[in-house]
């Protein structure tokens, strides 16, 4: 027998251990998926759970059931790999050695890892959206809160889904028109970015957005503490912002056990070929979904795309053959924009988000870089899909390689 270990069924784990069970004779391989817990998250859903607009058993499935017949899951705490040895170590100190091992334990929020955040104010004025502890505590929060100043933060980058902070502000925007407050409320964008996003055609588009909502931009803040005293950010070039009530997306780094093993980044991120996801320093592990170090955004659209080019290309690396597919960083993300709308960004490696349609050329239903109500729609279908698809590995009729199809480019 020879042995596939996947460490995390999160979104990327799920979809490798389904699509590859389905390829991988039971006679010949065994199939097994480690998390720490039973309990499978949507967390694109963590951003309406402020709102009211889900409550958190509708975003919960059991990690069993989103698993095919014939893989094993195992509940454990991974403790370390040695991958000198091919062997993964729980914490309950129990072995499981593998031929080929596939990390996929994601990313996850350290607000310990800024001074100031978990001091006396978090979750009484501090929050963050990107738990579902705290996306519920910070629905009492905004339900509470009749003015004054809310600052949305993002610590650094990279983060999951980047654009989440600013669909958060785009949401609170019009929360707060429905509830006759905007005029009480001063919203405020704070990131480390030089504008409110990375590439230049999308961050002038969400730029312009934050303007026509009255919120103001505060830039380059590179955060090096929090005084939870006197309520205030506080960058490394002595910049201070105050709030009364802060949504900070803190840090996002890999998994721990990562670095303890030696197979991360100074983020806990595993280092591997941008292309076949294959780590830089082992023939026999590869890296999927937020947990690796590609150039692209963290995002279950990602993880989804990258399986794809990852599965054939594993089936053909276990024979012993070249990799003959290539991952391009495709990714696409839709973006609420409060009031029913939406945009949508698709990109990869090399294209940045341009306007246009998707995914048919001129017709849609999606509009590139425009808020419609299609785009908005698209959004919410995208739970339906995620369980009953996307996880399961279904197939969808969407190239995992980007196209320029649809797209304007401009002169
Ligand atoms: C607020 C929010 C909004 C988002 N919105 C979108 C969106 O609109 N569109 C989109 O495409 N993406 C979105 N995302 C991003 C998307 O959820 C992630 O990119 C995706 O889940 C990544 O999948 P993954 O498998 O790499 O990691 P995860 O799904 O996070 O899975 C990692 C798994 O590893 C397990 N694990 C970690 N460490 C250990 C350990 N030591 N021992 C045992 N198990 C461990 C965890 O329990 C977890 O189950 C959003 C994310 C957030 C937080």
């Amino acid at each position: 027998m020879r042995r596939l270990l996947v460490l995390g069924a999160g979104t990327a784990g799920t979809m490798v251990a389904n699509r590859l069970r389905r390829e991988l004779a039971p006679a010949e391989w065994q199939l097994t998926v480690v998390d720490r817990d039973d309990d499978h998250q949507y967390q694109p859903g963590y951003l309406f759970l402020p709102f009211g607009e889900y409550q958190p058993d509708q975003l919960t499935r059991p990690r069993h059931s989103l698993l095919a017949a014939g893989i094993e899951l195992e509940i454990g705490e991974i403790d370390r790999v040695d991958a000198a040895a091919n062997v993964v170590i729980l914490a309950s100190g129990r072995s499981l050695p593998y031929d080929y091992l596939v990390i996929a334990t994601g990313v996850a929020p350290r607000p310990d890892l800024t001074p100031g955040m978990l001091g006396n104010q978090w979750r009484r004025s501090i929050f963050d959206f990107y738990t579902a502890d705290g996306a519920c505590a910070l629905a009492d929060a905004l339900a509470g809160f009749d003015g004054g100043r809310l600052v949305v933060h993002i610590a650094d980058l990279p983060i999951k889904c980047p654009v989440a902070p600013l669909e958060f502000t785009f949401l609170a925007d019009a929360y707060f028109r429905e509830r006759q407050l905007r005029d009480q409320v001063e919203l405020v964008y704070v990131t480390p970015l030089s504008a409110a996003f990375t590439k230049p055609i999308a961050a002038a588009r969400l730029g312009s957005m934050l303007d026509e909502r009255k919120v103001l931009l505060e830039s380059d803040f590179v955060i090096e503490r929090i005084d939870p005293d006197a309520k205030s950010l506080i960058s490394y070039d002595e910049r201070e912002i105050p709030f009364d009530l802060l949504v900070t997306v803190p840090l996002n780094l890999g998994a721990e056990y990562v670095a303890r093993s030696g197979l991360g980044d100074e983020s806990n991120l595993v280092p591997v070929d941008k292309h076949t996801l294959l780590s830089r320093q082992h023939r026999n592990i590869f890296a999927v979904g937020d947990a690796n170090n590609i150039p692209t955004s963290k995002a279950g659209s990602v993880a989804h795309f990258s399986v794809e080019v990852f599965v054939d290309n594993f089936l053909q690396y276990i024979e012993g053959k070249p990799m003959t597919g290539s991952f391009d960083g495709h990714a696409n993300c839709f973006i609420e924009a409060g009031n029913g709308k939406g945009l949508l960004i698709d990109f990869n490696y090399d294209t940045e988000p341009l306007p246009g349609r998707y995914p048919v050329p001129g017709i849609g239903p999606f509009g590139l870089l425009a808020e419609t109500r299609a785009n908005h729609l698209g959004k919410l279908a995208f739970r339906w899909i995620y369980w009953n698809v996307l996880l399961p590995g279904r197939p969808i009729p969407l190239p995992a390689r980007m196209s320029m199809a649809g797209k304007k480019t401009q002169n």
